[in-house]
């Protein structure tokens, strides 16, 4: 809404414009005034819309002209005054002031124009017969009102109006001419409703009514007022109301009303809640509220923001199938201005059988917006009316900004839930293929993705001890000059090659050596391919010697060519280490060479399962335990608690190797 609002009187001498200005100052009428009024601004306390007034008079004697033009480009309303008891200051209304006015303003952007007859109080009759004609002619005037600054009839009322015309134009909401909503007012009002209705039934049911009408004016409506609305619906059309709610058309039909009977800042009212400007767009400040993001920290929906998301999932999920349609996706983003997810999206998270978005890959593409680029992920939030219907000051509510990642590797322990992982390979060393069985793919299911459908990204979710993280997979072209800092920085990073293609270990050796030999981040090496025969890899050191010098995790076998869904192990581990590149113990490590690693593939074994399993899986289930504490010693404990059992598990470990 404006800030000000400046309204200029002008008119044929004499008509009383000075005076008019003094009644409302004075609240009495003066007998003597000068020829023009000095400019007045009345402070945004006393108006009825709370916005400093400045009011305007003009005095042919007095004034240019040019200054009179000048005048007019600076006003937002211009008040036309003429006399009701004086024909020839009505006649000049349509041969001089409108056409004055309307050569010195844009036909675009028409300023809201006031017919005001004053001297009311020296005739009987009202001038209204002979005004109406003129209103219907010109569609930049406002209103009229007859007024009288002798007897301060309609004075407050002229000023109001005035005001009101400014900062709730009729223009961008009304066509006069046809008579009904401009088609983007409808549209948004489309919107509006859409989100009001929490259900997506197509109807705003009384509790639904309740909270469009608490959270756009703060008050609640009396269960009368409620029957009374629709009743006049009801009286009005067929279709208006249905089930006892309020239909699209019911509810499109009702701000017609308003409008029509000069209430338009009951639909402002309710556009500038959900965001709009004047001009009926979004407001910059409603889409991208501030929200600064310091260094080395990452973005994240909270709790509250899931929470939203999945009831827009529900409430678009009309077949309960735990996945989006296309028409039903079609549907969520309706209340979009255009279709946010391309076709890459079901290729970057989890989808059902017939390829449809599924709830887990849902709000994993809302964590990896968030991630990535969280000021979009302010402006579709702003699109689903989320500050509005979960009640927050804006959209940057949903977001939480994690701790420097500094810190956490300081306290070795983070609260973030989001983990990136790069990917980085040779050409054809299976990258593609690496994300793809994140997302349940196997080699197969892969062969029908479309080129031009393809994503660099996958993203979903692990459990590491019993906690839900999401992991989100990053494909980083391969050409080892030009890696720049964004496509290092990460919290762990997987290294591809091809097993069966001698040449490609090369390329991670380098990569390995030339990025991230001093790097904190943790390295993993990924022998992609794996149901392939091993070919000898053309390079000085062979992979599994190249991790022992370099103090990495063995090589991880890796294949997608799997009858079934590819195994998620690797993806588990991956988030373990993103979560704790300090850890040397880690149970899911699989090197098979720390206790845990033993102690976890014992209790999987077959041959254990009998009564030694019980006593593991007692001293696993400690370890499991501690660390669901999420406490800061985890470590410490869980190491203390390792070497008392490092012993028996050694112990164990051999006697089943001379078993076999
Ligand atoms: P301006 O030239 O348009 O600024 O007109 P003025 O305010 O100077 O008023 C011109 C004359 O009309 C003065 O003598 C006023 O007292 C008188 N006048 C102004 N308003 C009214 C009114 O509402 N009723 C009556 N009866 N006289 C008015
Ligand atoms: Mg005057």
């Amino acid at each position: 809404m404006r800030k000000d609002v400046r309204i200029l009187l002008v008119g044929e001498p004499k008509v009383g414009k000075t005076s008019l200005i003094m009644s409302l100052v004075s609240e009495e009428f003066p007998d003597e005034v000068p020829l023009r009024a000095e400019e007045i601004t009345i402070p945004a306390d006393v108006t009825p819309e709370r916005v400093p007034t400045h009011i305007v008079d003009y005095s042919e004697a007095e004034q240019s002209d040019e200054q009179l033009y000048q005048e007019i480009s600076k006003a937002n309303v211009i008040c036309i005054v003429y006399s009701v008891n004086n024909k020839k200051s009505i006649e000049k209304v349509t041969s001089h002031w409108i056409p004055l006015i309307n050569d010195r303003t844009d036909k675009d952007s028409r300023v809201p124009l006031i017919l005001v007859g004053n001297k009311s109080d020296l005739v009987e009759h009202s001038s209204m017969e002979t005004i109406l004609p003129i209103m219907n002619q010109y569609s930049e005037i406002e209103t009229c009102v007859e007024c009288s600054a002798k007897n301060l009839k309609n004075i407050s009322e002229l000023f109001y109006y005035a005001q009101k015309a400014v900062l709730h134009p009729t223009g961008p909401l009304y066509s006069p001419e046809e008579k009904e909503m401009k088609p983007s007012c409808i549209k948004a009002l489309t919107r509006i409703f859409k989100i009001s209705d929490l259900d997506n039934d197509g109807i705003l049911n009384d509790n639904e009514l309740n909270f469009f009408q608490r959270t756009c004016f703060n008050i609640p409506l009396a269960p009368q007022a409620l029957e009374d609305v629709k009743n006049v619906v009801r009286k009005n059309m067929s279709d208006g109301v249905k089930d006892n709610g309020l239909t699209l058309k019911g509810f499109l039909f009702l701000h017609t009303l308003f409008i029509q009977r000069g209430r338009h800042e009951t639909t402002w009212t309710v556009l500038r809640r959900f965001g709009y400007d004047d001009d009926l767009e979004l407001t910059q400040e409603y889409l991208f509220p501030l929200l600064k993001i310091p260094p080395d920290c990452t973005t994240e929906l909270n709790h509250n923001a899931y929470l939203f998301l999945q009831s827009v999932f529900d409430k678009h999920d009309k077949d309960r199938d735990c996945a989006l349609s296309p028409d039903e996706l079609k549907d969520l983003f309706k209340v979009f201005p255009y279709m946010p997810w391309g076709p890459d999206v079901n290729n970057t998270v989890c989808t059902s059988e017939q390829g449809w978005i599924t709830y887990q890959g849902y709000l994993s593409q809302w964590t990896l917006t968030t991630y990535l680029d969280v000021q979009r992920c302010l402006e579709y939030l702003g699109y689903l009316g989320y500050s509005i219907i979960q009640e927050q000051e804006s959209q940057a509510a949903a977001i939480t900004i994690t701790r420097n990642k500094r810190i956490d590797l300081q306290k070795k322990q983070t609260q973030r839930s989001v983990f990136r992982c790069n990917v980085l390979g040779a050409r054809g060393s299976g990258k593609s293929g690496f994300l793809q069985a994140f997302l349940g793919r196997n080699l197969a299911r892969q062969k029908r993705i479309r080129e031009d459908h393809k994503s660099y990204y996958a993203i979903s979710t692990t459990y590491v001890y019993g906690q839900e993280k999401y992991l989100l997979l990053h494909e980083v072209l391969p050409d080892v000059e030009f890696l720049s800092e964004a496509d290092l920085a990460c919290d762990v990073v997987c290294l591809v090659y091809d097993i069966s293609n001698p040449h490609s270990f090369e390329y991670c050796a380098k990569v390995y050596k030339k990025h991230f030999l001093d790097s904190k981040t943790p390295c993993v090496i990924i022998s992609a391919k794996s149901d392939l025969h091993e070919a000898r890899q053309y390079y000085s050191l062979s992979p599994l010697d190249f991790c022992r010098k370099h103090k990495l995790h063995p090589p991880q076998l890796f294949t997608c060519n799997t009858a079934e869904a590819p195994s998620k192990d690797i993806y588990t581990k991956l988030t373990t280490m993103a979560m704790y590149p300090h850890a040397k113990l880690r149970c899911m490590c699989s090197c098979n060479r720390c206790t845990f690693c033993i102690c976890h593939n014992l209790l999987n074994s077959e041959l254990v399962r009998s009564v030694k399993a019980k006593f593991y899986s007692a001293v696993l289930n400690r370890h499991m335990t501690q660390a669901d504490l999420k406490n800061s010693t985890f470590w410490l404990r869980a190491s203390v608690g390792a070497t008392v059992f490092a012993v028996l598990g050694f112990a164990m470990y051999k006697a089943l190797l001379k078993q076999r």
